[in-house]
């Protein structure tokens, strides 16, 4: 058993992954839900993204937490499904783009571990929401903690400055927060977004990756140009 409280890790500068893909699809009917929900950041979200947070929904599905989007109370970039729900181990949801900010933690909450102690960390992170009732007897299935860990290593991938990976608990602790739980098993996630291997990328991009194989010359038949 975890303490949620102080579940945080931070991303080292050598080994960050090349390329991830992840299984996602968009929650059906989301995106005309979404704008409601979220807002877009006031800042370049390539560049300023600092921060992933973890959840767990204290749901039983995944219908129950997009409920609280449609509803107006909260919104998140991704859900991961329950092992009762016929996606899990097959997709997660996509519930927000990227580049827009959700509202995922509550603007006054902050800890000194995280960005320098900043607020607002909607502004500046991504959350992840795992289906997960938060109860002794609803344990965190392995293709949860696999699938977490991919969105995380495909965050890294994608954002130069993301830094800190961190609990909603540890940025706004308990009475307030709990998630994503005591049962949330942080050491084994922690190791699996460290040292990832399937990150789900074909051979064949794998080959081409390298600076050898950057085209060199100029050509004018090679694409369209301005
Ligand atoms: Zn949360």
């Amino acid at each position: 058993m975890g303490d949620p409280t102080k579940y945080q890790f931070d991303l080292p500068a050598a080994g960050r992954p090349e390329n991830v893909t992840i299984p996602e699809f968009w929650y059906p009917g989301i995106k005309e839900v979404y704008p409601h929900i979220t807002r877009s950041r006031n800042w370049d979200p390539i560049t300023n993204m600092k921060a992933v947070v973890i959840h767990a929904t204290e749901g039983s599905d995944s219908a129950g937490a997009v409920s609280v989007m449609v509803e107006g109370k909260a919104s998140f970039h991704w859900l991961v499904p329950d092992e009762n729900e016929p996606e899990h181990g097959q997709l997660v949801w996509a519930c927000s783009p990227e580049s827009r900010l959700a509202f995922h933690v509550r603007d006054i909450a902050r800890h000194p571990d995280v960005n320098g102690g900043a607020n607002n960390v909607n502004r500046w992170s991504l959350g992840i929401e795992i289906v997960n009732a938060q109860t002794p007897t609803d344990a965190f299935s392995d293709w949860q903690v696999e699938i977490t860990a991919r969105i995380v290593r495909y965050c890294w991938a994608k954002y130069p400055n993301l830094k800190h990976i961190v609990s909603h608990a540890k940025l706004d602790p308990p009475p307030h927060r709990s998630d994503p739980g005591k049962q949330f098993p942080w050491e084994h996630f922690k190791e699996l977004v460290l040292n990832g291997t399937d990150d789900g990328v074909p051979d064949v991009v794998r080959k081409r990756h390298s600076v050898k194989s950057m085209p060199k010359g100029i050509s004018t038949k090679g694409a369209c140009t301005p």
